[in-house]
């Protein structure tokens, strides 16, 4: 007999139907035992009636956790049993034969969710494969892997290609520290994960691709605030080519408009279209590059996604005499600005963009330079000197002198957005693994020591004195 999902039982009544779950809680009344019984897709109840002595008994052994298979009768229930607040509460299963196919210790705590939370976070991300049979975080893993299906679905449907690019590769700036990957085949040398894969999909540009997309894992050894992890997220990279920055703003628009319609109908989108709001009128009129325009501030459904362009391309105050980019050193300035970068930098605009909702920066993106003598200029004024720049960026330097074709792109936070949209309050909720704030793996125990072995092959002494 081929089992089915609880959620289909209700087309089955008056059958008999083979399910597996997990017994959520297990009550007896009587002579009878009734439980819950809880798979992917839902819930429903599963009476055992007395009859069967030997399954009876067995029933009795149920306690939460258990993992079953019940083989039983779709049963319609009498009209004043009904319950109203199952999607299976129209009927109940009548169990003919039980099969306990694990048994479970008690839980270190309550897998039905209460209205006031009683379990810490150390807790729950220790134990976070039972956390996650809490209803509220299947549907969250289940919204997120809709949520990145909609966005492949889209951006396929609109010619985009998704390319995977190395995870082990070589350091790429976007403001953050890099996490290391020492090589044990070149002593003293170390690749970097990606902070982005920013410069890998500006040579795909190169190689001709036209339209790139990847949700791309990004790391970047950050302190962690309740919008950011210290370790990693995923961004949905993508990167254009011909394409102006109103045409990639508009196609951004067209995705998460559509998205959101679909997949959340609950939720109100403010604005159409999403306000292009400049940098200097977001500093004049909210004070902040990251506006929060919703009408009602207190309606977890509204959404007043904006967009704001027109940056200075440096931050107004220098760095140990070196300049500091608002986006990153791949950002073309704008056109009419490129002679201000020889005499008056801090004035030049650039083609960044960023993308706000509801007061959180959710993504961020530019045209690029694809001149190598605007490159270079850029590298100056950053303080990087031509050596440096050779070693460190000699590669795209190259690349932009073989036919580099006008790109630009964007990169809208995945786990940012989800957080809204999943109305979470931050972002460690929005993960199947999450780290702590403090940037421990509770679940697996890391980071964790290593062998003197592992340290003698990768050329690595420790100095932990101090
Ligand atoms: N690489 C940028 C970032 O990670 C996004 C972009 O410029 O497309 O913020």
């Amino acid at each position: 007999m081929k089992r089915i999902l609880i959620t289909e039982t209700a087309n089955h009544v008056g059958k008999k139907v083979k399910l597996n779950g997990w017994v959520q809680s297990a009550r007896r009344m009587g002579k009878m035992v009734f439980i819950d019984l809880r798979d992917v897709s839902g819930i429903v109840q599963v009476v055992f009636l007395p009859g069967n002595d030997k399954m009876l008994n067995k029933a009795k052994e149920l306690r939460p956790e258990f993992v079953v298979e019940i083989i039983g009768h779709v049963n319609e229930r009498p009209e004043k049993l009904v319950n109203k607040n199952m999607p299976t509460g129209k009927i109940e299963i009548e169990a003919l034969e039980l099969n306990i196919l694990s048994e479970s210790k008690t839980p270190p705590f309550e897998i039905v969710e209460t209205e006031k939370e009683e379990v810490t976070e150390e807790i729950r991300y220790k134990y976070r494969y039972l956390d996650l049979r809490r209803e509220s975080n299947q549907n969250m893993v289940i919204m997120r892997s809709k949520f990145n299906k909609y966005i492949r679905d889209f951006l396929h449907e609109e010619g985009f290609i998704e390319i995977e690019t190395p995870i082990i590769g070589k350091s790429t700036p976007e403001g953050a520290r890099d996490y290391l990957v020492p090589s044990r085949v070149y002593p003293g040398k170390f690749y970097a994960l990606p902070q982005s894969p920013q410069q890998y999909k500006q040579l795909l540009m190169v190689a001709g691709f036209e339209k790139y997309f990847q949700i791309a894992p990004c790391f970047r050894d950050e302190d962690s605030r309740s919008d950011r992890a210290p370790d990693q997220f995923f961004q949905l990279d993508m990167e254009m080519s011909f394409m102006n920055q109103e045409e990639i703003l508009n196609l951004t628009e067209r995705l998460f408009t559509k998205l959101v319609t679909n997949l959340f109908p609950e939720k109100k989108v403010t604005y159409s279209p999403w306000p292009r709001i400049t940098y200097q009128e977001a500093m004049e009129k909210y004070k902040t590059d990251k506006p929060d325009i919703r009408i009602n501030k207190n309606d977890s459904n509204e959404l007043a996604f904006c967009f704001i362009v027109d940056w200075p391309y440096f931050e107004p105050e220098l760095k140990d005499g070196k300049h500091i980019p608002f986006h990153h050193i791949f950002t073309a300035p704008r056109t009419e600005d490129i002679p201000l970068l020889e005499y008056e930098p801090l004035k030049a605009r650039s083609w960044q963009h960023d993308l706000v909702l509801n007061g959180y920066e959710v993504g961020g993106g530019s045209l690029r330079i694809h001149d190598h003598k605007i490159q270079e200029k850029i590298l100056e004024l950053v303080g990087i000197s031509k050596e440096e720049a050779k070693e460190q960026f000699g590669h795209l330097l190259e690349a932009f002198q073989y036919g580099v074709p006008p790109h630009g792109g964007i990169a809208p936070g995945i786990d940012r957005l989800l957080m809204i949209l999943l109305n979470r309050a931050n972002v460690r909720e929005v993960v199947a693994f999450p780290k702590t704030g403090d940037n421990r793996d509770l679940l697996m125990n890391s980071p964790s020591e290593v062998s003197e072995q592992q340290l003698k092959d990768l050329h690595i002494k420790l100095d932990l004195k101090k």
